[in-house]
Order: C-alpha cells, then structure tokens, then sequence
C-alpha cells in the first residue's frame, strides 16, 4: 500500500502526461465536438453500461428527432422508447425526459450550471454530474467510473475493491484538486480515453501508455492483480414461455406493467416456465384467440444485469384477434412500437 502523499504525488503528474497524449491520440466522437450541456448529457447517459460503437448510431438519430431539452421534455414516451430501442436499460430514457421536464419547469428550459443543480436531475449520479460539470462548464468535478477507478487501482496498486462506493468517493477527492483549470473536460476525457483504449481490462497496452513511467502496477509487474473486485453476484435464472400470435397478418403485442423489469415497453405475450408445445396451445386458447397451428419453436436466452431469461418461443397461427391484445402489423412493429431486445429477437 502506498502512502497518501505518493498518491497524491502520482496524480499530481497526471494532466501533464495525459493532456498532450490525449490531444495527439484521442478518438473522433460525436459527442467530442460540442460541449453543448443537452449533447454531452445524452451522450453520457447513452454511454452508461453500453459501447461506444452501440452509441454512435441511437446518439446521432436520437439528436436529429428531438434536437433540444423542449423537444425531450415534449415527446411521447412512445416514441422517446421506440429511438432508445435496443440500448437496454430504458430506465435511462425516461429519467432523461424527467429531467427534461424539470430543467423546463424550474431552469426555464436551459440546462443548469451548477453542480448541485445538475446533479439533482433525475437520473445524474456523481459520475454523470461530474462528467457533465467538467466537460461542459471547466469545473474540477471529477467523473469517476470502473474505467477510471481501473487506471488508478493500478497505478497506485490499490487494492480497495473498486465496487465499493468508499474507494470511488476517495478517488474523486483525491484526482479533484489536480484538474487542471481551463483543461477541466478535456482531463475528464483523457481519463476516459486511456481506460478505452489502453488501460482496458485485460491485457493493458502498458508500452503505449503515458503514465508507464509512473504506473507502481506496472514497475513491479503486478498489472493483473488491478482493479480488486467484490465477489460477483450470481444471476437469477428465469424460465419463460414467449408467444408469437399471428392472426390476418398482425401480431400480438401487450404493454408491461408500470413497474420492474422493462416496466412500461411492449412485449410479446409470454408466461412464467418453460411450457410443452400441448401446455403452451392450452394456454394461447384461454387467451381467446383460437389457435390453429403451431408453426415454429424456437429457444434463446437473454441476459440483464442480474437475471437471465432462458426462453422458448411459440409461433403460432391463430383466427380471432381478440381485445385483451394490441395487434401490430409489420410495419408497425418495426417502426411504431418499442419492443426490448429480449423479444425482438424472436421477430427476426
Ligand atoms: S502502465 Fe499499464 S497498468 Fe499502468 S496505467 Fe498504463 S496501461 Fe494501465
């Protein structure tokens, strides 16, 4: 372990190894070419648990159809899920538009530029409000997140487990008093770029890195003892029998509950367990709509954060669409209704 003072001699070093290696190396994103408060906010918030090259794509989109805070604030939750569709975790987009509607009401529709403020938003934890904070408004606000823990785990062979919420709150205490002034979002996104790109997970790029000079992991070879983790939690398995009705070229589709997992998106009907093709036309005739045949059956799993569905689907021919279901066509089942990866993927 070393001492407070070695740490906060090795941060003290970090702008001025990181600021000219990142201005020669950094990546070209979207998001880096503004720092518009709305952009860099969506952007983070896109950013959280998903990849860069999943974001490019929703960013730009989701930029060109609701281009502003008013335009958020103002859009249905239909349509915000259906351009949020595929990301996951769709938490994410309506604590985006709760915020939207707050900055409307009580910042007068301009995004607010204390830390305080931003981080009050729905949806903005430290790592978002320091992100933002820095990036947008040069404050020293530190953003601090598994990539950035990563890097300083090692250089310092820290051994405190990063997932526990001490070792993040010490680390942005620490790095805070070294951002350096006028080059405050430009710090944060370096930190950002060196976990990316070099600093990853497995097998760091240590010859290519700007602070290998400094890095004690890296001096003493003890890179792949950092970062220490918690123990893992194991995933719930869950079994579940999905179907896909079809009736005079449309399908069944019901809206979940306004609570839980994907709480408020549309979904394929489907019950708990793994039913039998016989138990599974049981169950589609007490839906009501007079099943005819069973064409298809097919078997997938999908994986959240702690649970994993491990799912059979049922395509099945039916005659009556009845009135406890929403009956999509083709079309608007691609391009009207938000359905999440978990069921999309037996449309395709
Ligand atoms: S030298 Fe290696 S371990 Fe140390 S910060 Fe750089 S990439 Fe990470």
């Amino acid at each position: 372990m070393h001492t407070a003072q070695e740490i906060q001699e090795q941060y003290a070093r970090l702008p001025a190894l990181l600021l000219p290696w990142y201005a020669a190396n950094a990546r070209d994103l979207p998001w880096r070419r503004t720092r518009e408060p709305y952009r860099i906010w969506v952007s983070e918030i896109m950013l959280q648990q998903t990849r860069v090259e999943a974001v490019r794509g929703y960013y730009e989109r989701f930029l060109q159809t609701l281009p502003d805070i008013a335009a958020l604030a103002n859009t249905s939750e239909e349509s915000l899920f259906k351009l949020w569709e595929g990301l996951g975790y769709y938490s994410r987009a309506r604590n985006l538009q709760k915020a939207a509607r707050i900055i409307m009401e009580k910042h007068g529709g301009v995004f607010p530029n204390t830390y305080a403020d931003v981080r009050a938003l729905p949806g903005i934890g430290d790592y978002t409000a320091g992100a933002i904070c820095s990036i947008c408004f040069d404050m020293p606000r530190a953003a601090v997140d598994g990539n950035v823990l990563r890097i300083l785990a090692r250089i310092n062979e820290d051994a405190e487990p990063i997932d526990l919420p001490q070792t993040k709150k010490r680390a942005a205490e620490q790095l805070e008093p070294v951002y350096p002034k006028g080059a405050c979002g430009t710090f944060t996104q370096s930190l950002m770029e060196l976990g990316a790109c070099i600093c990853t997970p497995r097998t760091p790029k240590c010859d290519d890195c700007p602070v290998k000079a400094y890095c004690f992991a890296h001096a003493s070879e003890t890179v792949s003892q950092f970062p220490v983790k918690l123990p893992k939690r194991e995933k719930r398995e869950e079994q579940r029998t999905v179907f896909l009705l079809e009736c005079d070229g449309t399908t069944a589709l019901t809206k979940r509950g306004q609570k839980g997992l994907l709480s408020g998106l549309w979904q394929l009907p489907n019950v708990e367990g793994m039913l039998s093709p016989a138990d599974a036309l049981k169950v589609v005739s007490d839906f009501g709509v007079h099943p005819t045949e069973l064409l298809e059956e097919v078997h997938k799993s999908h994986i959240f954060t702690h649970i994993r569905w491990d799912m059979v689907c049922y395509r099945i021919r039916c005659l009556v669409k009845n009135d406890a279901f929403t009956w999509a066509t083709d079309a608007a089942l691609h391009g009207q209704y938000a359905l999440p990866t978990a069921f999309r993927i037996f449309l395709e």
